[in-house]
This record gives structure tokens, C-alpha cells and sequence, in this order.
């Protein structure tokens, strides 16, 4: 037998020699369901000789998938590469790439993804077109009906305008060939239902079909596995109902009950291999508080009783910080971890602010894991839409991004005409240059900008390293210049954060198959789709994240902070049993991370939103306490260190003052110059509304 297969207990491999037929693993955190999914498919190539191309996996994030090919490649050799394994929205992509002109919307198959901040950027610019107050009409709100009415086709618009904004938005996204995550699943599940031709053939592709973390399918995405899933009905699903928190968007409790229904054959595993008995013993109390539990486990543990897990109350916030830090330097020092092996979790960001403050104030390096992505910094879209624009001139959205980036001395007016020009004529901007009627001087920038991209687009396609890509786009476009002649030191960064990206195209001529171009599509298509679940985690330093962002993930220390009534479970869900269910099931997620100790912390005031609140421990810290215990209070050490957070001549931002700049700092009070009409103002320097810059 391969050693991988003797690495699982008996009920796992029973799993992953299950082949003909459905299954669905249904097990609790930390049981080994990713580990068994991966090492099935590595089975099926290996051991069965199944075509690795008739295989495939779905995972929640890309990063998983990327980390799952890696491994399946580990166990059953280089041609495994061809594999399939995406997130449902990478899925949607591949397909709709070969099949979407049969839709007959419009769009053609060499169609680009808008992300989250591009498909913003379009709603501004519907809201600007139809002359509407953009105080009335905010962008992030009519966004969300957007796609809310697009993914769930329920009415949601509550006047004309809002209706219009929508509909300028669609012909927008049209017209430059641009799909949002949403059209992802609506449109791959509208071209698999409608076409029957295509149905079958992915249907005969794809002999084993593989989903992990189906506890946070959503109904679309079932509706598209039961499209996909054809007579031999070889899928294989593994989840944890007790895990399920995207219910927020939509994901579907129900999808279990479903499959059970259109499928059935159940798999448990129940052995824990993550977290030590005491924590376990936690998860398991707690979650049987939930009303909705579709399926009753209780976790078995593998790695002994381990350490109690603590619970600590502080009088502030700012002690719970404190306190949390001084632990971690006594982890670090006294008992061996490293930093990384930490993790502070939270029930949203805005609570990460005065953790991060004070790991600055004790030098304890950390990383904010999920906050803006590599992928949206200005830099890299722009060194991206070059690209874009390069292998296809006709995509206006892209143009338009950075026809004067750098500048080029054509003025927003002047682009204005290209765009009308364009609008007249039926044509892209590109092409519509050579038809503009402006002043000579502005033609001749006009020019020069088209004469770069067609220098650029033929030496493109005469290239065979991807890694060049990145750097002769940044330089013949002078963006580098650009940057360097700023000299200051956030534009050195961003040369640093293109040097970067040249490494992802690096990796991507080794990840993906086909010619040169197809390749370089493959990974325009990628950055589209990654996420903020995506990025890496850092290889130093403490992690602050959501409880939400580390779904899947483990660490050897966890801290969940801020366990307060209020906060966690947030104040809206606590008159609704099945919300409060879905708070629970993220604490579950949150207990379930830790391998060998885990900490429950919370404070009985703290200063939030601008104003002192007090509180009262989270009532799930009770559910998990076995009955007689009683809790701890632990007394906090002084800080030892006594340094300030702020100092002289920082920068720093209020939430009502604006920006201003530190007079000086004295205990914990700064004295604060900001921009007239407010002066000088006294302000505490932890306090939320004041941020550095
Ligand atoms: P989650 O519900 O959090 O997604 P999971 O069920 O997918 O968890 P895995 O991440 O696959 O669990 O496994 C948890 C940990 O246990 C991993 O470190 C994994 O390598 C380890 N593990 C899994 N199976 C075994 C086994 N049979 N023997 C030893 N370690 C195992
Ligand atoms: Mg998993």
C-alpha cells in the first residue's frame, strides 16, 4: 500500500477507496476531510488510473486549491497537473471561457473578470451617467441590490432610478465584455441548464467530482454540482454542518438535507487529529447548543487531554490587549512557540485596531491576515490592465484605467471626447483615436499611447517567458519611471510590489498548461478571482484575523478575543435563533482552529465606535464551560513596557477631525493640531476614532 494511504485511519481510507457511487463525508473540525479528499483524488489517478483531466475538486478558496494540486501532484506524480481543481467562481470561468457566446447576451469567450472594486467603479459611473445624487444614491449599498437581484432574481429596487443604475451597470458590463463573481455562477449555471450540449459534455468529462467545505455551498452552486454530476453519480462530498457561516451570502444549511435527498450514503469520520481533548471537549459543549443541528457527532480525540483552555476577563480593552500580548511574549520565550504559530481571532475588523496598537507597542511582529489584497493595490491593477489592454486594445474599462497613468497629458476632457467618439462610431476608444477631432498636441499624446501598446502587443506575442512580462510592461510603459521619480517611500514599496507580481507570473509558467498567451490568460484570470481569503499566510509574525478568514485553517495558539455579548454574537442576531445558531457556529469554527491552547478573553468596558460601553462576557464562553467551573479572573501584570503608541510629529487621521499631526504626547493623552476649522484638540492616542497614517 503507498505510504499516504497509511497515513489515514481506517475510516478515512475507507473513504478514499469508496469509488463508484456518492458519498457524503460528514465530519466534525479538524478530522481529516480535507486530507481525505486530497489523498482520494490522488487515489483515483494513482491507484485506478482514472485521467487526472475527468477529475473534479472544488474547494472554498483558491489558495486551498492551489495547495491541494501541489500535494496531489506530491503523492501521484507530474501529470496529475491537469487535474481540475477551482473554487466554484475559477470553475465558472473555464467553462463559460469555451461556451459563453452560445448565451447569445453579447459577451464573447475572451471575456475579462471586474472585480469587486471594478464593478464599484461601474455602479459610479452608471449613478454619474444618470445625473443622480450620489448622497441618495450610494455606491456600496446599490451595489449589494445589484447583486443581490442578479444571484437571487428577487425585486429588490426600490425606485426607477435604482432600476436604471442597474441597467446601465449590465450594458456597461456588456459592452466591455466584463463579467462580475456574480455572473460567474448565474451564467455557468443558465449555459449548463440551457444547453444541453454542453451539460453533456462536462457531464462525461468529469467522471469523480470532488467538493470540500459544502457545509457553505450555496443553492446556486448545488444546482450546478446536480447539473454536473451525470448517471454514475460519482460525488464525493465532505463538510461540517457545524461549520457553516456564509449563510450571510447565501450559502445554503439546506444543501445537506439535499444531497442526503437526491443522493444519499453518509460517511462519518470522527477521530480528531487537530486540537487536544480539553479543547475538543469545548467545541463539542458548545455546539450542542445550537437548535438546528442536521447532524449530531461528538469529536473523538487522538492527542490526549493537553492543556486547559484559559478564560480570561480584564477590566478594558485595552488591559485585554495587554494581556494577550504579554502572553505572547511568554509563549515566545518561555515555552518555545514562534510568533506564527499564533493566532488573535476577532468577530470583525474593525475590532483588530487596538490589538495591532499594542502588538506595536510590545514590537511583536504581526500580519492583519485578509486585509486589502496584494491584488487590489493601485500599482498592480494598473501594471495588470496594461497587460489586459495589450492583449486586447478594444477593452475600454481597462484603457481608460491607464491611458494617463503615467501621465500622458490626456486630461480627463480629452478622454471624455474618446469615449463619446467612440460611443458614435460604435468602436473601442482604441480604435476610435484615429478618428478624433482634438488640438494637435493632444492627438500626438494620443498617438503615442497607441504606438506603445501595438509596440508592446507584438513584442508580446513573440515572448515565451512569463516572467518577463511584469517588468518589460513596467518599464517600456515607464511606469517604473514614474514610480522612481516620486521617491518617497511608499512608491518603493510599490516597485517592491511589482517585483512581486513578476513572481506570480514565475510560478504560473510552471502551474499552467498551453501556449504562451493561453497561459497568461490563465493567470489574468486567476488574479480576477482571487480574494481576500486568498493571500498567503505570513511566514513571521502573530496572525489577526476574523474568525470567518481562517476557515480550514489551524494554529498551535489561539486567542479569541473580544468575547463579548454585543459583539460576538453581534447584537442583531441574538432575537433570531437561526442567526444566533450561525454566530455559534462561528465560534465553533474559531475553537476548532487551536491545536494546543486556546484563549477566551474578554473586557468588561471598552471604548468602541467612539464610545465607552460596558459588557458582558460573551454567553458562549458559559456554553462551553463545563457547569461547576467557575471563572477565572486573572489578575494583569503592569505592562512592562510603558512606551506610547504615538509620538511627535506623526500623521495620523480622525474620524471627525480629519487628518492633523502629533504636537506631542504625554501618558496616554495627544495633543493634536488638526486642519481649521477644528485646531488643536487633546484626544486619548488608543482611542478608536484616531488612526496613525
Ligand atoms: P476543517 O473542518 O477545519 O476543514 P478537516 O476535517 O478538513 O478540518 P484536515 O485539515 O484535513 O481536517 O486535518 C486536520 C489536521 O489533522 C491536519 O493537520 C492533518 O494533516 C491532520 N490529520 C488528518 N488525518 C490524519 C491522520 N489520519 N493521522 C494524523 N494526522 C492527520
Ligand atoms: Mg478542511
Amino acid at each position: 500500500m503507498k505510504e499516504w494511504l497509511n497515513k489515514l485511519n481506517e475510516q478515512q481510507r475507507k473513504a478514499v477507496m469508496h469509488i463508484d457511487g456518492p458519498l457524503f463525508v460528514v465530519a466534525g473540525a479538524g478530522t481529516g476531510k480535507t486530507r481525505t479528499l486530497t489523498t482520494r483524488v490522488a487515489y483515483l489517478i494513482k491507484e485506478i488510473g482514472i485521467a487526472p483531466e475527468s477529475i473534479l475538486a472544488v474547494t472554498f478558496t483558491n489558495k486551498a486549491a492551489r495547495e491541494m494540486k501541489e500535494r496531489i501532484i506530491d503523492m501521484a506524480g507530474p501529470h496529475s497537473v491537469s487535474v481540475w481543481i477551482y473554487t466554484f467562481h475559477a470553475l465558472g470561468v473555464q467553462i463559460l471561457r469555451q461556451h459563453i457566446d452560445k448565451l447569445n447576451m453579447g459577451y464573447t469567450n475572451r471575456f475579462n473578470i471586474a472585480d469587486e472594486d471594478d464593478a464599484k467603479g461601474i455602479v459610479r459611473d452608471a449613478i454619474k451617467e444618470l445625473n443622480l445624487d450620489p448622497k441618495q444614491y450610494k455606491v456600496n449599498y446599490i451595489r449589494n441590490k445589484i447583486s443581490y437581484y442578479k444571484y437571487f432574481k428577487k425585486e429588490v429596487f426600490d425606485d426607477q432610478n435604482e432600476m436604471n443604475i442597474y441597467q446601465i451597470y449590465d450594458r456597461i458590463m456588456v459592452e466591455n465584455n466584463l463579467l462580475d463573481f456574480d455572473d460567474l455562477q448565474v451564467l455557468l449555471y443558465k449555459l449548463l441548464n440551457e444547453h444541453e450540449g454542453v451539460r453533456n459534455y462536462y457531464r462525461q468529462k468529469f467522471q469523480y467530482i470532488l467538493i470540500d467545505e459544502f457545509q457553505d455551498t450555496d443553492f446556486l452552486q448545488y444546482q450546478i454540482i446536480k447539473l454536473l454530476v451525470g448517471e454514475h453519480k460519482n460525488i464525493f462530498v465532505v463538510g461540517d454542518p457545524d461549520q457553516s457561516i456564509y449563510g450571510f451570502r447565501g450559502a445554503d444549511y439546506e444543501n445537506a438535507n439535499r444531497f442526503k435527498r437526491d443522493f444519499g450514503n453518509e460517511h462519518v469520520l470522527n477521530i480528531n487529529y487537530r486540537s487536544t481533548k480539553k479543547i475538543l471537549d469545548h467545541a463539542n459543549r458548545l455546539i450542542k447548543f445550537n437548535q438546528n443541528r442536521p447532524f449530531e457527532k461528538e469529536l473523538v480525540c487522538d492527542l490526549g487531554d493537553g492543556f486547559d483552555p484559559q478564560i480570561w476577563s480584564a477590566s478594558t480593552d485595552i488591559q485585554e490587549a495587554n494581556m494577550i500580548a504579554n502572553e505572547i511574549e511568554r509563549l515566545k520565550k518561555e515555552l518555545g512557540y514562534s510568533y506564527n504559530e499564533i493566532a488573535i481571532l476577532y468577530r470583525n475588523n474593525a475590532l483588530s485596531r487596538l490589538l495591532e496598537d499594542t502588538l506595536m507597542k510590545y514590537n511583536i511582529p504581526y500580519t492583519i491576515y485578509g486585509g486589502l489584497s496584494f491584488y487590489q493595490r493601485k500599482e498592480i491593477k494598473d501594471i495588470l490592465a496594461y497587460i489586459r489592454v495589450i492583449l486586447d486594445p478594444s477593452l475600454d474599462f481597462y484603457l481608460k484605467r491607464i491611458i494617463n497613468v503615467p501621465k500622458r497629458a490626456i486630461g480627463p476632457t480629452s478622454v471624455k471626447k474618446l469615449e463619446d467618439k467612440a460611443k458614435e462610431l460604435g468602436v473601442s476608444m482604441f480604435d476610435a483615436i484615429d478618428y478624433l477631432d482634438v488640438s494637435s498636441k493632444t492627438l500626438q499624446a494620443f498617438n503615442e499611447f497607441k504606438n506603445l501598446i501595438l509596440r508592446l502587443r507584438e513584442r508580446l506575442y513573440d515572448m515565451n517567458d512569463l516572467g518577463e512580462v511584469v517588468s518589460y510592461v513596467a518599464y517600456q510603459t515607464e511606469y517604473i519611471k514614474m514610480l522612481e521619480d516620486e521617491k518617497d517611500d511608499i512608491s518603493k514599496e510599490r516597485i517592491e510590489n511589482i517585483n512581486e507580481l513578476k513572481s506570480v507570473f514565475v510560478q504560473g509558467d510552471v502551474f499552467y498548461e498551453g501556449t504562451f498567451i493561453e497561459k497568461l490568460t490563465q493567470i489574468l484570470d486567476q488574479i480576477a478571482l482571487y480574494t481576500d481569503l486568498d493571500q498567503k499566510l505570513p511566514e513571521q509574525g502573530v496572525i489577526l484575523s476574523t474568525f470567518h478568514q481562517v476557515k480550514g485553517l489551524e494554529f498551535k495558539v489561539v486567542f479569541m478575543a473580544v468575547m463579548e455579548e454585543d459583539i460576538f454574537p453581534s447584537p442583531l442576531s441574538i432575537f433570531e435563533s437561526g442567526s444566533l445558531d450561525e454566530e455559534r457556529r462561528i465560534a465553533y469554527v474559531g475553537v476548532t482552529r487551536a491545536k494546543e491552547r486556546l484563549y477566551l478573553t474578554y473586557a468588561n468596558q471598552r471604548l468602541l465606535y467612539g464610545s465607552v460601553k460596558y459588557s458582558e462576557p460573551s454567553r458562549f464562553i458559559k456554553e462551553m464551560m463545563e457547569p461547576k467551573k467557575v471563572m477565572v479572573s486573572k489578575r494583569i501584570e503592569p505592562s512592562t513596557q510603558n512606551t506610547t503608541f504615538l509620538k511627535a510629529g506623526d500623521k495620523v487621521n480622525h474620524q471627525v477631525f480629519g487628518e492633523g499631526i502629533v504636537v506631542n504626547v504625554e501618558d496616554d493623552i495627544a495633543t493634536i493640531a488638526f486642519k481649521m476649522p477644528h485646531g488643536v484638540k487633546k484626544i486619548l492616542e488608543n482611542h478608536p476614532s484616531l488612526r496613525k497614517i
